[in-house]
């Protein structure tokens, strides 16, 4: 770097600093100045210039006094929180199903929503055209300009390279390479970051949800797939070519049902809406008794997990062995990645995870009889707290982090 360029140390640290400011003030907020000063080790006084710069800007504003008076003074310290319409996040989640567009604020209230069902074919060229045309009309709804916006966080099943924005494969969309980032940042002016959706949702229910208090977690969704996200020391693990947590196609039955990927046996093949519907309409042909037979053959052809999970709750006996036996191939996958990884903090959720006991009771047996690594009684699995709306949240936290709440010279969120 030419050294007419190159910042001063003590400018570099100041920048620092006020970025540091600003995301415990995200992270904490409301908080106070005194309480900034203790998290950070700064001085009150280069907390007080920052925070003054910061309500200049109206990145910051003061939302009223603390109920605890902290000095024998009796004065209550005033609190601070990020002023919400600060700056403005663009979250996609684009599933297999619907297309989801909504525009946040940066205290995370949602300020439009667009939703529809996903366009097919392999090109994505309609994909595109239907997140952009619901960006403008998300932020017209809302009165907000593009010059407002920190960026667009897009999630898309399969694999994908974040670094690039690419989807280099999704089997259940048909995208192969699909340049996102370039495309979309070029036809909107604002930052893209692209990631695995289950990743945009580990990142969620990480910093706002079920996995608040842990530092290491794994993240699992089982729905029409099953995939994982894995956070370490509090930063997501990618790997080095961005394919880490794909426990959906690690192999449980050699020679088993064909996956979506083309292999046999995959866990995703044997415990996802597919493999649980696969194994149901198997144990029913070869004659198993089940109220399902009481279904109109239309029902019955259309059935789904949800609809077995309905029938195991009534009682129903092969309803129930089938979902045992998913918590048990999931149980066993789930101990295989808390050997791998030790990490015992587990956070379950996705469609199949509607299921609850059904489905939580088997994993955790299964999975406290199979650890290795550690102890049985730390392992916890615990649902999602952020619903269906966690891979949204991710991926305009993702933004916001990368962008507003960067840390200069911090490795990427
Ligand atoms: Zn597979």
């Amino acid at each position: 770097m030419a050294r007419s360029v190159m910042k001063s140390d003590a400018q570099q640290m100041k920048e620092y600093n006020r970025a540091l400011v600003l995301r415990l003030i995200q992270q904490e907020g409301p908080v106070s100045r005194t309480a900034l000063a203790k998290m950070t080790g700064l001085s009150p006084t280069t907390v007080s210039v920052i925070i003054d710069a910061l309500l200049a800007e109206g990145l910051v504003r003061e939302c009223g006094s603390s109920p605890l008076a902290t000095t024998g003074a009796g004065r209550r310290p005033i609190l601070l929180e990020i002023r919400p319409e600060a700056g403005f996040l663009l979250a996609v989640d684009l599933g297999v199903t619907n297309t989801t567009v909504v525009l946040y604020d940066l205290a995370s209230n949602a300020r439009a929503r667009r939703t529809a069902p996903t366009p097919k074919g392999q090109d994505a060229g309609a994909n595109i055209q239907l997140i952009v045309r619901f960006i403008h009309e998300c932020l017209e709804e809302a009165g907000v300009s593009l010059r407002q916006v920190a960026g667009v966080g897009l999630g898309v099943p399969g694999l994908v390279d974040s670094e690039r924005g690419v989807s280099r494969y999704s089997h259940n969309l048909g995208f192969r390479n699909v340049p996102f980032k370039e495309v979309l940042e070029r036809q909107l002016g604002v930052p893209v970051f692209v990631e695995n959706v289950i990743r945009m949702t580990t990142l969620a229910e990480k910093w706002l949800g079920a996995g608040k208090d842990v530092s290491d977690l794994i993240c699992i969704g089982i729905g029409s797939g099953l995939g994982a996200g894995i956070v370490v020391g509090s930063q997501l693990y990618r790997g080095p070519w961005q394919g880490a947590g794909e426990i959906g196609h690690t192999v449980v039955l050699p020679g088993g049902p064909l996956c979506r990927c083309g292999n046999r046996g995959c866990l995703e093949a044997v415990v996802a809406g597919r493999g649980i519907v696969a194994r149901t309409m198997a144990r029913l042909e070869a004659g198993a008794p089940s109220s399902l037979r009481e279904l109109p053959s239309e029902a019955l052809k259309e059935l789904s997990a949800k609809v077995i999970a309905e029938h195991a709750g009534q009682g129903d006996k092969l309803c129930r062995e089938i979902f045992w036996e998913t918590g048990v191939y999931l149980g066993l996958g789930i101990a295989n990645m808390i050997n791998l990884f030790d990490i015992p903090y587990v956070i379950l959720g996705g469609g199949v995870a509607q299921a609850g006991e059904l489905l939580f009771r088997p994993v955790i047996e299964t999975v406290r009889s199979h650890v290795y690594s550690v102890d049985p009684d730390q392992v916890q699995i615990v649902p999602r707290q952020l619903g269906s709306e966690a891979s949204l949240l991710g991926a305009a936290l993702l933004v916001s982090m990368e962008t507003v709440f960067k840390l200069p010279g911090a490795a990427s969120f």
